[in-house]
C-alpha cells in the first residue's frame, strides 16, 4: 500500500478546517436527496441546506450549487413509467422538471434574502475556452452580486455523445472553471471506504486521500459494479478532475437536515486534497494551449499595469497581429517585441484591431456593441518569468 496516498491517522476535522478557510465553495446535490418518489420534492431538506448556505455566506464565502433533480421531478409530473427511459424522454422530463427545480431553490433561499440564478451547462461550455470565459464571467458577476448560481446540465439539448452524464463530473468541472477552493459532494454515504460498507462489516473509512492511485480507484468499484450504483466511481472521477485543478473535494453524508452544519461539527467525511493552488492550476490551464494564435504589443503604461496584476485594456495596445478568436491564447509583448505575458484574448483579432488605443466608452460606436472593458482579463493573464521568456524567444 502506498502510505503517502492514504492518511488514516490525522483526519480529525481536516474537512472542517478546509471548509472554514475556503472562500469559494461548490456544493453538489444529487436527485436522491431532493426527490422521493413517494413523498415528492424534499422541501424541508432544501430549507435545511438553504440555512447552511446562508451560514456560509454570512461567513463571507461565495457559494455555487450544482443541483440534479430535473429528470426525477419531470418524470413524476409527466407520469412517466419507472425504470429505464429513452434519451428524448429524459430530455422532456428535464425540461419540465428544471422549472420546478429552479423555483424550489429560489423559494428555499428567499427566507435568507439570497437570490438564486439558473445556469444550464453543456460540457463544451466548460471545455471550449471561449465558452468557458463567458460562463466564468457570468458566474463571477453573479457571485459579486451575492447571488447563488444553481447549476445543472443542459439536459434538453445535449446528446449521449456530448453529455456530462452525471452531475459529479459537471460539479468538478464547474469548481475547476470557477477556481473554487472546495467541492462538496453531498452523498448517501459519509465518504470513501476501502470496500463497500453495505456488504462488508470490516470496511474501513478513509478520511484523507492525498493521491488518487489505482488502489483508491479500485475502492470505488467499476462503473458497473453494485457499489458504483451509489456513484463512488463517478465521485472518484470527479475527485481527479477537481484535485488536479487545485480544488479540494469532500464527500460527506447529505442525508441529515443540515449537512454542512454537521460537517462543521465534525461529522465523518472523506477529504481529497488538492494538488496545487487554484491560481496555479488556472495558469497551467491558460498555458496548456499548445500555441499562441497571435500577438499584441503594448505601451509602457500597460506594461506597468500588467506587472501590477491588472487587466490589459485596448487603450494600452499599440499593435495586433495574428488571427485569433475570443478565448485563444495570445502573446503580450512590449514595444521591442519581448513577450512579457500570455493570456486568453477577450476579443477576436478583427475587433481587437479596431479597438487599438480606444477607451471602453467608445467601444459601442466602433464594434456595434458595448463589449468588455478588457482585451485580456487579469484572471486570464500569466506573466512570463525570465526563463519562460527566454524559451519563447528561442523557439
Ligand atoms: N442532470 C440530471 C438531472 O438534473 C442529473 C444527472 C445526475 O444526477 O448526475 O436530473
Amino acid at each position: 500500500m502506498n502510505r503517502g496516498a492514504l492518511n488514516h491517522a490525522s483526519s480529525d476535522g481536516a474537512a472542517h478546517t478546509l471548509l472554514t478557510k475556503a472562500q469559494r465553495v461548490v456544493i453538489k446535490i444529487g436527485s436522491a436527496l431532493l426527490f422521493d418518489p413517494k413523498t415528492g420534492l424534499q422541501t424541508d431538506w432544501m430549507a435545511g441546506l438553504a440555512a447552511d448556505v446562508a451560514t456560509l455566506k454570512q461567513a463571507g464565502k461565495q457559494v455555487i450549487l450544482v443541483s440534479s433533480g430535473s429528470i426525477a421531478l419531470g418524470r413524476d409530473s409527466l407520469g412517466m413509467p419507472t425504470g429505464r427511459i429513452k434519451l428524448d424522454e429524459k430530455q422532456a422530463a428535464a425540461a419540465t422538471g428544471q422549472i420546478q427545480l429552479a423555483q424550489a431553490w429560489m423559494e428555499a433561499l428567499r427566507p435568507h434574502d439570497i437570490k438564486a440564478a439558473q445556469i444550464l451547462l453543456a460540457p463544451e461550455d466548460t471545455e471550449t475556452r471561449r465558452r468557458h470565459l463567458n460562463a466564468r464571467a457570468t458566474m463571477q458577476r453573479l457571485l459579486d452580486y451575492g447571488v447563488v448560481p444553481v447549476v445543472n446540465e443542459n439536459d434538453t439539448i445535449t446528446t449521449y455523445e456530448i453529455r456530462f452524464g452525471d452531475n459529479d463530473r459537471l460539479a468538478a468541472r464547474v469548481a475547476a472553471m470557477m477556481s473554487a477552493d472546495v467541492l462538496i459532494l453531498l452523498s448517501d454515504i459519509d465518504g470513501l471506504y476501502h470496500k463497500n460498507p453495505r456488504h462488508h462489516a470490516d470496511a474501513r473509512h478513509i478520511p484523507v486521500i492525498d493521491e488518487i492511485t489505482d488502489e483508491v480507484l479500485q475502492m470505488g468499484g467499476s462503473a458497473n459494479s453494485d457499489f458504483a450504483s451509489g456513484g463512488m466511481a463517478t465521485k472518484l472521477a470527479a475527485a481527479r478532475i477537481a484535485t488536479t485543478s487545485g480544488v479540494a473535494m469532500i464527500i460527506c453524508d447529505g442525508q441529515t437536515t443540515a449537512p454542512l452544519s454537521a460537517l462543521s461539527q465534525g461529522a465523518r467525511a472523506s477529504l481529497f486534497t488538492a494538488k496545487l493552488a487554484p491560481s496555479t492550476a488556472r495558469k497551467n490551464w491558460i498555458l496548456s494551449a499548445l500555441e499562441t494564435e497571435g500577438q499584441v504589443k503594448i505601451d509602457s503604461g500597460a506594461v506597468g499595469a500588467l506587472r501590477g496584476g491588472k487587466s490589459l485594456l485596448p487603450a494600452g495596445v499599440t499593435h495586433v497581429s495574428g488571427q485569433f478568436d475570443r478565448g485563444d491564447l495570445i502573446d503580450i509583448a512590449d514595444q521591442e517585441g519581448v513577450v512579457l505575458a500570455r493570456g486568453l484574448a477577450g476579443y477576436a483579432h478583427e475587433e481587437a484591431q479596431q479597438l487599438i488605443g480606444q477607451k471602453s466608452t467608445d467601444f459601442e460606436s466602433i464594434i456595434g456593441y458595448e463589449g468588455r472593458a478588457e482585451l485580456v482579463h487579469a484572471d486570464d493573464i500569466v506573466l512570463m518569468n525570465g526563463a519562460e521568456r527566454q524559451k519563447t524567444d528561442e523557439s
